[in-house]
Order: C-alpha cells, then sequence, then structure tokens
C-alpha cells in the first residue's frame, strides 16, 4: 500500500490503474479510522479492483468555534488499518494541498442542507460537498463509499452526484456500533469515562424510536417524545435536535407514509456533539427499510 501527499501523485497512480483496466473505489475520511471506516474500505476493496482513501481533516466544513484544531489524528495508525482493510493507496494531503491561498469556489446545496446537522452547522455541508467533489475530481472513483451514520451527508452527496452529473456510483453502509451500542465515531475520544456511559442514551434513544416504527407507530411526535424522553432522563446530555424527516429531500414530517424516513438527533454529551439515526422504509417493512436506490443497500448491503 502506497501513501501519498500530493494530488498528482494520485492522478498518476489512478490513471496507470485505468490503463490496465482496474475499477477504483474511494473511501474519504477524516481519519482517526475505527472499525466504521474499516467497513467501508473492506467493502470498496471487495467491490472494485483498487481502493483509495482519502485521510484529511477538512478545513471548510468546521465552523469557527469547531474542533477543527482538537479534531483527533493519528496518521501512522491509519495507515496500518487501511492496509489491513484492503486499500492501494492513502492520500493524505495538506491543507495547502487541497486548497490555494486563494481559492474561492465552492459547491453549495440549496436543499436538503439547512435541516438537522445544517441548522447548528451552517457551513458544514458547503465544506463537505466541496471536498468531496474535489476528491471526485481527484481521484475519478467508479464507487464511492459512505456511512449511514452520517446519513444526512449520504442524502447530500447522492443528491449532489445526481445534479451534478458525477459519473459515480454511491453506496451507502451501515452503522457500525460498539457491543454496547454507541455508533462508532472519532470523536467518542473526547468523552470522559462519565461521558462515555451517559453517551448510550443516544443509542438507547434510537433502538427505542426504532422498535416503535417497526411495531406500527406512524405518528412522529410520539416516536420523537419517547426518544427525547430518553435523552433527557440522562443528566450529562442536551439535545440539539431530534427530528424525523424525508430520507430523500431532509424534510420533516409528521406521519410516516409511504416514503423512506430518517430519523436522526444530534446530542451534546458534555462538550461533544454526538450523532445517531435510524432510517426506516415503510414499502421494505421486511427489510432493513433504508430505501436506497442504486445497487445495493446502503444498510444491510442487499
Ligand atoms: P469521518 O472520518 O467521520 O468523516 O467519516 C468518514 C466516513 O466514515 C463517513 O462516510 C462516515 O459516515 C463513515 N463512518 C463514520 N463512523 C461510522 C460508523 N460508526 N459506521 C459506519 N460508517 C461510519
Amino acid at each position: 500500500m502506497q501513501a501519498v501527499t500530493t494530488i498528482a501523485e494520485v492522478r498518476e497512480q489512478v490513471k496507470a490503474w485505468r490503463r490496465e483496466g482496474l475499477t477504483v473505489g474511494l473511501v474519504p475520511t477524516m481519519g482517526f479510522l475505527h472499525e466504521g471506516h474499516k467497513s467501508l474500505i473492506v467493502r470498496a476493496a471487495a467491490e472494485n479492483d483498487r481502493v483509495v482513501v482519502s485521510d484529511f481533516v477538512n478545513p471548510t466544513q468546521f465552523g469557527p468555534t469547531e474542533d477543527l484544531e482538537s479534531y483527533p489524528r493519528d496518521f501512522e495508525r491509519d495507515c496500518k488499518l487501511c492496509e489491513e482493510a484492503g486499500a492501494a493507496l492513502v492520500f493524505h494531503p495538506e491543507p495547502s494541498e487541497m486548497y490555494a491561498p486563494n481559492a474561492c469556489t465552492y459547491v453549495n446545496m440549496d436543499e436538503l442542507t439547512h435541516e438537522l446537522c445544517g441548522l447548528t452547522r451552517p457551513i458544514h455541508f458547503r465544506g463537505v460537498c466541496t471536498v468531496v467533489s474535489k476528491l471526485f475530481h481527484i481521484v475519478c472513483p467508479d464507487r464511492a463509499y459512505f456511512g449511514q451514520k452520517d446519513a444526512q451527508q449520504l442524502a447530500v452527496i447522492r443528491r449532489m452526484v445526481r445534479d451534478l452529473n458525477f459519473d459515480i456510483q454511491i453506496v451507502g453502509c451501515p452503522i457500525i456500533r460498539e457491543e454496547d451500542g454507541l455508533a462508532k465515531s472519532s470523536r467518542n475520544t473526547y468523552l470522559s469515562a462519565e461521558e462515555r456511559t451517559a453517551a448510550l442514551c443516544l443509542s438507547r434513544a434510537v433502538f427505542a424510536g426504532q422498535k416503535m416504527v417497526e411495531a406500527g407507530e406512524r405518528d412522529a411526535k410520539t416516536v420523537l417524545d419517547a426518544m427525547r424522553a430518553i435523552i433527557e432522563a440522562e443528566p450529562l446530555a442536551k439535545i440539539d435536535y431530534v427530528k424525523m424527516v424525508d430520507f430523500e429531500n431532509i424534510v420533516q414530517i409528521e406521519k410516516i407514509e409511504n416514503v423512506p424516513v430518517l430519523c436522526a438527533m444530534a446530542v451534546y454529551i458534555g462538550k461533544t456533539r454526538l450523532i445517531d439515526n435510524f432510517i426506516y422504509d415503510p414499502a421494505e417493512d421486511a427489510g432493513c427499510g433504508c430505501g436506497c436506490s442504486g445497487d445495493s443497500c446502503c444498510c444491510c448491503g442487499a
């Protein structure tokens, strides 16, 4: 496995693979990799001849008061994980390689990005769409892999790819959790022992909400109230949002009808903001219910 830092090196390698007729998968990450990232890389390696992992803490998706400086980093450990998972190349650029000092072009989305995380993080999705577009242009992959953990991001990327005609298949992958239910996240490292225990209120609320919906509850408020009550019972937790939206358009809904829904939350545990969610598709009650389009399901991989 190679680790490179320049755009030119990535392009040269990908062109060489293309000349051999090989397919390429891309897994964009911000590093400090864990089993959640690994699941994306393993899936990409199973479905493509070569896998590129980008390992870049993207400054344009962080707001001025957010954790850009303190975001955890361990490139050596990341390289080991990538190699074990089957990546062929890790792209680890400096911010100056990705953004010229006078860069002023962004990819902005009018809809989908003003709800959920977009309300608390107003420039976040502009940064995500911009860096993912740049990575798509640099790597030109056949497929790109994203986790359902960041479900709004997955919906936003699917919309961007459709709207801007990227010839890339977007593959969504299920949320990987710790044994006790907490969704794996690089930010879990910020939690003290006491906060780590408190953080379980997110997955408890997700599982409870999902169970209610699977048992037939169709009223969003009833489900959300039950989920909020679980989180509010935890003294260290402060809700940013707990909402139910139409998964494709990220617009709030009152009733679950016949389109896939995303039930998503962001919760502060102390100073750390964590997210979690479940997706439900009434049309696929027997299946995983994510309702994603494309060749493979973003939750169960079917
Ligand atoms: P990040 O490094 O946090 O930007 O995440 C890079 C990719 O890994 C995104 O597509 C995330 O959705 C995905 N990811 C992060 N955590 C998980 C997880 N626990 N399970 C599955 N995918 C994840």
